[in-house]
């Protein structure tokens, strides 16, 4: 049996990759190689798949969304992966980042608080034959202390402050990408470890759903947790 389909996703991520990716400020090219290779419409629920492309983010079940291709590439490039390191991503969600990510580094831990969307991700990347991940259900707020010092660390929901936890985690030279503020303004940030320092550039206003855990916000995000 053949199955129809109407897309020709490959050239609509092609065309993705020309107009929001190449022309705005994505120029490394093994991210721009990624987002040409990863089956984004695998990563979204079946009623929006034909809109996988466009430059927006999409649900994903459990009130989460997948970011906008723009933000997934440009979070990658501020990584500055080489294909040597361990990463660890904080918010799995859909694994759509997961899966770039993979293309990218050398082994990926994804921490993801929703059991359903961890049991999607998890079918979506074997399917795409992605092995060099290992993801765990939790609160990522907290890291993975067993697994650290990590090379990068992605941080894919908003959280009040850096949390400490992450940022002993970094290894030296070390980069950490998050967004960083509450769920009405935030901030995506770059941290980078120089031994004991911790310096800070602050990018783009961005939109990501609150991280919600020990080190982020509490159940219901209109303010940090007491400690
Ligand atoms: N990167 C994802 C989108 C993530 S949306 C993608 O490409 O699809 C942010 C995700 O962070 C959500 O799935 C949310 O459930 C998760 N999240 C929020 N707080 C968390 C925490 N403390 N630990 C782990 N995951 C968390």
């Amino acid at each position: 049996m053949t199955v129809y389909e109407p897309y020709d996703w490959q050239a609509l991520r092609d065309q993705m990759v020309q107009e929001q990716l190449a022309a705005r400020q994505i120029s490394d090219r093994r991210v721009l190689a990624a987002m040409r290779t990863v089956p984004r419409h695998a990563f979204v629920l079946p009623d929006v798949r034909h809109l996988a492309y466009r430059d927006s983010p999409l649900p994903i079940g459990s009130d989460q969304t997948i970011s906008q291709p723009f933000v997934v590439a440009y979070m990658s490039q501020l990584l500055a992966l080489n294909g040597t390191e361990i990463v660890l991503e904080v918010g799995t969600g859909s694994g759509y980042q997961t899966a770039i990510l993979c293309q990218l580094a050398r082994q990926v831990y994804s921490i993801e608080r929703h059991r359903a969307l961890v049991e999607q991700a998890a079918a979506r990347l074997d399917a795409l034959d992605i092995h060099n991940v290992e993801l765990l259900i939790g609160d990522g707020s907290q890291g993975l202390p067993d697994m650290a010092p990590f090379d990068a660390i992605l941080i894919t929901a908003v959280a009040p402050v850096l949390p400490i936890t992450l940022r002993s985690q970094m290894a030296d030279n070390g980069r950490l990408v998050l967004p960083v503020g509450n769920p009405q303004h935030q901030y995506l940030e770059r941290v980078t470890r120089h031994g004991d320092t911790w310096q800070t550039e602050r990018l783009l206003p961005v939109s990501f759903v609150p991280l919600i855990g020990r080190y982020g916000f509490g159940q219901h995000p209109s303010g940090p947790l007491e400690p």
